[in-house]
């Protein structure tokens, strides 16, 4: 494929001089998608959340940066992808990256488990106005 050819001759480049989107393509190889899929049976949550629904598997150390850790089981990291994929792994700007990632979505967790919710009030018509 096309795809393939390209990223076949970016491969002869200085990691730092690939585009993006070539470590994206290589990030999808065959061997990617099932370390994903492992990962994502070993770690089946968000991290930070807890909830399971449109899990990413993200890198903590980017591909861009580092390419040899890209199917490393500990540079991986199970994160929803809004909001805890963009605000704990990439600080909102997918140009940066959170190395500590685990350890502050670890304590987002716990934090959030011990939350204090207010009692739940009977819903009326200008509940959105907080009349009081
Ligand atoms: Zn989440
Ligand atoms: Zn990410």
């Amino acid at each position: 494929m096309m795809q393939r050819a390209l990223a076949a001759v970016c491969a002869w480049l200085p990691f730092w001089l690939r585009p993006r989107y070539i470590l994206d393509l290589r990030a999808r190889s065959s061997q990617w998608k099932k370390i994903r899929a492992q990962h994502l049976i070993k770690e089946s949550a968000c991290v930070a959340c807890g909830r399971s629904r449109e899990l990413e598997v993200h890198h903590i150390v980017p591909v861009s940066v580092d390419p040899s850790r890209e199917l490393d089981e500990n540079n991986l990291i199970t994160l929803c992808a809004d909001p805890c994929h963009r605000v704990f792994g990439h600080f909102l700007s997918y140009h940066c990256y959170n190395k500590n990632v685990r350890e502050m979505a670890e304590y987002y967790r716990w934090r959030m488990q011990r939350r204090i919710c207010l009692p739940a009030k009977p819903v009326n018509k200008d509940s959105t106005h907080h009349a009081n």
